[in-house]
């Protein structure tokens, strides 16, 4: 059996939730927009899911809008909040889909960098807007390093400029609260926290016009038209009900990281490990080995039965360093040697122990072929 380690990349259905969702397919057959038993049905699982994710979340029902996932949650956003050519002030660690957005929108962009760990100093925002600004973009866990980044100091900050936050892998990780933190936006993603591929939302606070991106019939209250993803939008609720158990667990995947970092310092030569270890999600390590192709050893990894992911992105035909490790200085090929490994409820104390018992011979043997 392989070892899963990419918690960060899709986090495993649990049982129950498989099991629930299997019910739902047979069960929601229902359109939510028919009047109809079955459509009535469909209508109020989903209203359900809706208040206890707003629940979660700290905001209110009518600010939830159910999406494919927060690639679309952001697009919908940043075309709402940012007109053609306005200025955006965004971190240097935001996933793809922001910069996506924000090219299509021909946004001026002010990236903020943070120090060699990555960490964000508010200041540099507050110093970083000027009238012209129309967002602040900041996430608020990083996916890659896993640093947690100061949100409610960055908002305060750079008031009066709304601030939009990828919430992406802080749900079911750390506590947080929308408007405790005093943000505008933010996106959820459901296959992060053990629900199905392919469903998100956004939250908006209340009074913020949202301007559509896919356009039709009146579900969503306007905002996004279209039959809503029922068995998707259900499972998501599914996986919502258990996400206190997943906090609750990140003590134990705390203790399992710690292993790792102390194994891995002791048995390998060259391991460098990146981002901050203070303000850190406790499931996320990224670290690099010294002249270790981290595409090789990821190869080497899965043949030996580890799942894990590098700190690369297929790009155009080539394996491209990733953004995250570049904004930390790293050079481009140290940024190639990166590796994330993301812990998950399921991650055993066995797991770890045999991924640092089978690391050494797999990096004796790339450095050994490498010089050859
Ligand atoms: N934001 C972060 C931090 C992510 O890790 C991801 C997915 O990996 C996304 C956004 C995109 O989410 P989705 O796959 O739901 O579009």
């Amino acid at each position: 059996m392989a070892v899963y380690l990419d918690h960060n990349a899709s986090a495993p259905m649990s049982r129950e939730v498989a099991e629930e969702l299997r019910a739902l397919l047979l069960e929601m057959h229902g359109n939510p927009s028919s009047v109809h038993q079955s459509g009535r049905k469909a209508r109020a699982r989903i209203e359900g899911v809706r208040r206890r994710l707003a629940k979660e979340l700290g905001g209110q029902p009518n600010e939830i809008t159910f999406t494919s996932g927060a690639t679309e949650a952001t697009t919908l956003v940043l075309s709402s909040l940012v007109e053609p050519g306005d200025h955006v002030v965004c971190s240097a660690f935001e996933n793809p889909a922001i910069h996506g957005a924000l090219a299509a929108l021909n946004a001026r962009v002010t990236y903020i960098r943070g120090d060699a760990m990555g960490r964000l100093n508010p200041a540099d925002f507050q110093a970083a807007v000027d009238e012209t600004t129309a967002l602040v973009i900041v996430m608020m866990a990083q996916n890659e390093i896993g640093n947690i980044f100061p949100v409610k100091d960055i908002v305060t900050s750079v008031k009066p400029v709304p601030v939009f936050c990828d919430a992406v892998q802080a749900l079911g990780r750390i506590e947080f609260d929308v408007e405790e933190l005093g943000i505008k936006a933010a996106s959820v993603s459901a296959h992060k926290i053990g629900g199905p591929t392919g469903v998100g939302a956004l939250w908006l606070k209340a009074g913020t016009e949202l301007k559509p991106t896919i356009h039709g019939g009146p579900q969503e209250r306007g905002r996004r038209a279209g039959t809503e993803n029922v068995v998707g939008i259900a499972g998501f609720g599914t996986a919502l009900k258990h996400l206190a158990a997943r906090r609750a667990d990140s003590k134990r995947q705390l203790g399992l990281k710690k292993t790792l970092i102390a194994g891995l310092l002791k048995t390998i030569d060259g391991v460098h490990v990146h981002g901050d270890l203070e303000k850190c999600l406790a499931n996320t390590l990224s670290f690099r080995i010294e002249g270790v192709s981290g595409e090789l050893l990821l190869q080497a990894l899965d043949l030996a039965g580890f799942q894990i992911s590098s700190g690369s992105a297929c790009s155009s035909g080539g394996l491209e360093p990733s953004e995250t490790l570049l904004a930390l200085g790293l050079t481009q090929e140290q940024a190639r040697s990166g590796l994330r490994v993301s812990l998950g409820m399921e991650t055993t104390n066995n797991d770890i122990d045999e991924f640092l018992s089978t690391l050494p011979g797999l990096i004796a043997r790339i450095r050994a072929s490498s010089k050859a």
